[in-house]
Order: C-alpha cells, then sequence, then structure tokens
C-alpha cells in the first residue's frame, strides 16, 4: 500500500532498515523505532509494538509523534497515545483507521514487522496519572469514546500494577463489543479490582453483547450522570477520543456540575 502526498508528490512507503544517518531534518529527540509486532485490536484498528532502543521511558498517558518518511524526502507527521508505560525501550500503539486518512489507513494495513519509523516524545505532562501522585481519598473518572482510551489504558495497568488504593472508574463508549480495545487488559484489572478498585461501564452505541441487558443507544447526557461520579466526588476527570466525543463529554460535565476547568481532555481530531 502507498501513501499518497496531497499535493501530488510521490507516495510514501515504509521504509525498511535502519532510518537514513543524519537526516538534516532530523531533530535531536526524534528516536530511529522498528515495528517489532502488529496485531489486529478491533476489526478497524491495529496494535502496533515499537521497539525504540533510544525511548527514555514514559508516564502513563503520554502520547508521542510518529514521523513516516518517504524515499523522496516526503515526510508525514501523527500524534499517538501510548498504550505502555514504564522505563521500558517496547513502546505499544493502537491506531484507529480514519477513512481517506493519510497516516492512520497505512498504519494499519499496509506497516509491516521491521519496518523504520521515527518517533519523537515522550510528549504532554498533564493528561498523566501516575499511582500514589493523588491521594487516595480522590478518586478518577476516566472517559473514553472509542480509541480515545489508549491513553487510559495503562493508567488503569499502572493502577492495577501497583495495587494503588485510588478508586478508579472507566466509562467507555464504543459501537459494538467488537470494537472494544484492549479487552482483555481491562478484563485483567477487573479482576484485580479487590486490591486496586476498578469499575467499567462501557456503553454500546450500536449493538451490546449478546445477553446483555444494558440499553444500546448513544451516550447522553443522563447515561453518563449515571455512569460517572458525581460531582460532589472530586473526581479527577480525564476525557479522551475524537474532538467531537471530547466537547460534548465536558458540556454535559458542566451541566452537572463538575468543575470542568480541572477536567484533562485530549483530543485526538475529527469534526
Ligand atoms: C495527542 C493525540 C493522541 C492521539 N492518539 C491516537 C491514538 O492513540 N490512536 C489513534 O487512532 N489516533 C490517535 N490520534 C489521532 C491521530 O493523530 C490522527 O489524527 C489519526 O490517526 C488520523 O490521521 P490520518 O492521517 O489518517 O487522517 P488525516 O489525513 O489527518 O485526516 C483525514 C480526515 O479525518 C479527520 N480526522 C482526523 N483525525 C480524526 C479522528 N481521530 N477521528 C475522526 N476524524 C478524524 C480529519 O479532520 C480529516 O477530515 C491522536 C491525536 C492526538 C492529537
Amino acid at each position: 500500500m502507498t501513501l499518497s502526498s496531497t499535493d501530488g508528490a510521490p507516495g510514501l512507503e515504509a521504509r525498511t532498515g535502519p532510518v537514513t544517518p543524519g537526516r538534516p531534518l532530523r531533530r535531536p529527540g526524534w528516536h530511529p523505532a522498528t515495528v517489532a509486532a502488529v496485531s489486529p485490536e478491533t476489526p478497524n484498528a491495529r496494535r502496533l509494538v515499537l521497539d525504540v532502543p533510544s525511548w527514555p521511558g514514559n508516564d502513563p498517558g503520554q502520547h508521542l509523534d510518529l514521523r513516516l518518511t518517504a524515499e523522496d524526502g516526503y515526510q508525514a507527521t501523527r500524534s499517538y497515545s501510548i498504550a505502555s508505560s514504564g522505563d521500558g525501550t517496547r513502546v505499544t500503539l493502537a491506531v484507529d483507521r480514519v477513512e481517506d486518512g493519510e497516516v492512520s489507513p497505512f498504519l494499519v494495513d499496509a506497516v509491516e514487522v521491521g519496518d523504520a519509523l521515527e518517533v519523537h516524545g515522550p510528549l504532554g505532562g498533564w493528561f498523566v496519572w501516575r499511582p500514589g501522585a493523588d491521594p487516595a481519598s480522590r478518586p478518577v473518572q476516566l472517559i473514553a469514546g472509542g480509541s480515545g482510551v489508549v491513553p487510559l489504558l495503562p493508567m488503569v495497568a499502572a493502577h492495577a500494577d501497583a495495587e494503588d488504593p485510588t478508586p478508579f472508574r472507566l466509562l467507555y463508549a464504543v459501537r459494538t463489543p467488537e470494537d472494544v480495545f484492549f479487552r482483555a487488559e481491562l478484563d485483567a484489572a477487573l479482576r484485580t479490582a479487590d486490591r486496586a478498585p476498578f469499575d467499567l461501564d462501557v456503553v454500546y452505541s450500536r449493538r451490546a453483547p449478546e445477553g446483555s441487558t444494558a440499553p444500546v443507544g448513544r451516550l447522553t447526557r443522563d447515561r453518563l450522570a449515571a455512569a460517572v461520579l458525581p460531582a460532589d466526588a472530586d473526581a479527577q476527570v480525564y476525557v479522551c477520543g475524537s474532538t467531537p466525543f471530547v466537547e460534548q463529554v465536558l458540556r454535559w460535565l458542566g451541566e452537572l456540575g463538575h468543575d470542568t476547568t480541572g477536567v484533562r481532555a485530549e483530543r485526538f481530531g475529527g469534526s
């Protein structure tokens, strides 16, 4: 598959082998990365594990910039949240295909193990949660739409790994059961909820799992109100998803009495 530039320049192919040394456009902070593993995440999304030998490690919730460079020098850069955290040099991403997008279809359908990319980061110090960082008395409410769960997963995983006593809750809006990212990891966090309190509410907009009695339909203000901690719980709230999803959730949280100036929001784009 070829990734075409919008100005008619020749297409972009993922390069294999090492990144060309000393490329004039490379800035300090760009790390050579090799695709170590790929696997389907949902019917529309793919998990990519990158081997980044010079990666400095990252906190749960941070993101990176990923850059593809064509043989002719054409470059495309996009931001992706990091689904992993810690000091290792393996970085996990999960990319959802945006139809007619330039980069995401390429990452979901074409990139192969061994391909070389570049990443810049880790980026973002606001949309972060670390075990022990918040007083245990202040609960955490996570709210995700679709791939917006990517930066929240490492928070959930770090919370579970540390057996952190902070109450954690995730409201996750998806279309169908097949569209749930990180099902196994979320189930694992639920299994350790006695040691690291974690509740998960999934809202299915098109189809719920067989046997489920949960109502099917788009997230509404009432469903949000029923699923998230109330304003007087003084939760630290994180919201992530497409820009329209995040804006809508912020509006509803404000109407429900939450102080939205303290809400940490990450917008993935779209209109
Ligand atoms: C901080 C940050 C973290 C992100 N993390 C992730 C992640 O973990 N996983 C992931 O899949 N994406 C993530 N994104 C979105 C990602 O950066 C790209 O925007 C996305 O992959 C689309 O790129 P594209 O080149 O395919 O589309 P483009 O060619 O850039 O855009 C094509 C069309 O799609 C629209 N569009 C762009 N992004 C979206 C979107 N997210 N939803 C709906 N429409 C869109 C554009 O407005 C445009 O009309 C993140 C974005 C940010 C800012």
